[in-house]
């Protein structure tokens, strides 16, 4: 695996392989990787010739700096591992080499930037248009690879993706889980062993609406799964939504694609989830 830091050399060796008409796979993480990125490297080795996977930690989307700086940086076993998955490039750039002193960036996402997470992290994604606009600019990929667990934030990219009419496909990858259910994410580093068993309870509300979808009425499945999450010991829910895949708006018996989105700090750890209940 050949590692970047400078998007100029990484451009300047992509611009060689692209004349030899090889296709780009682009996977972009936060690092302190995980199985669940790793099924990203998979899917897009499996579809492309060339896989680009970047490692940074973007500043401009994370709105608590606490948050910022406890996200966890592993680049070293992430190296490795990337390495083991045969991903052909690494970019892993400093923050000054992404972002060039006090920029401005706003691109107007309507109002789905505004529910869920756009509620709880404002601004939050416009860091994530920012940065991805970025990569996607230097990386130029045929194909991207982005995961379900971050349901909204594909929904997001993929308007963004429209709007500037940027020649890449999109791939949306089905959430990594452990065994017991709990959604892999580089942030269950922080959760301590308690803390671990009590955030469970996330799935399995999730699961319990999968289950029981055709046996209550949408806001009865609501109040039942908001009641199993609220009665757990060191869970503090921020939201639990049924809601239309496609707007984020509450779901109706009428919506065509129905899916389940819950995110809650558990302990000190804020943690998201969710799962499609009606494909669309
Ligand atoms: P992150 O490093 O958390 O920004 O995630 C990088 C990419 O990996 C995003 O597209 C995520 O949606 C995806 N991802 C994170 N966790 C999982 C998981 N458990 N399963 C599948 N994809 C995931």
């Amino acid at each position: 695996m050949k590692t970047f830091t400078s998007k100029k050399t990484l451009q300047e060796y992509l611009h060689q392989l692209k004349a030899s008409n090889k296709t780009i796979g682009f996977v972009a993480t936060m690092g302190a990787l995980h199985q669940g990125h790793i099924s990203l490297i998979e899917l897009a080795k499996q579809q492309n010739d060339i896989v680009v996977c970047s490692v940074f930690v973007n500043p401009t989307q994370f709105n608590d700096p606490k948050d910022l700086e406890k996200y966890p940086r592993t680049i070293e076993a992430d190296t490795k591992m990337l390495e083991q998955a045969g991903c052909d490039i690494l970019f892993n750039p400093e923050v000054n080499e992404m972002y060039d002193g006090n920029e401005q960036w706003h691109l107007n996402l309507g109002e789905t930037e505004h529910l869920l997470e756009g509620e709880f992290r404002p601004g939050h994604y416009q860091g994530v248009t920012q940065v991805v606009n970025k990569l996607f600019n230097i990386v130029n990929p045929d194909k991207a690879y982005f995961g379900q667990k971050d349901y909204q934030q594909f929904l997001i990219i993929s308007k963004m993706v429209d709007m500037l009419n940027m020649p890449v496909n999109l791939v949306m990858c089905p959430i990594l889980r452990e065994a017991d259910g709990l959604a892999m994410s580089s942030r269950n580093i922080h959760l301590t062993p308690e803390d671990r068993q009590h955030a469970l309870v996330l799935s399995k509300a999730l699961n319990w609406l999968k289950d029981n979808f055709d046996k209550h009425n949408i806001p009865e499945l609501k109040q039942e799964a908001e009641k199993m999450i609220n009665s757990e010991p060191g869970v503090e829910l921020d939201y639990l939504a049924i809601a239309d895949g496609d707007t984020l708006h509450p779901a109706t018996e009428n919506t065509k694609s129905i899916v389940a989105l819950v995110a809650a700090k558990v302990g000190k750890t804020r943690l998201i989830d969710n799962v499609i209940l009606v494909h669309g």
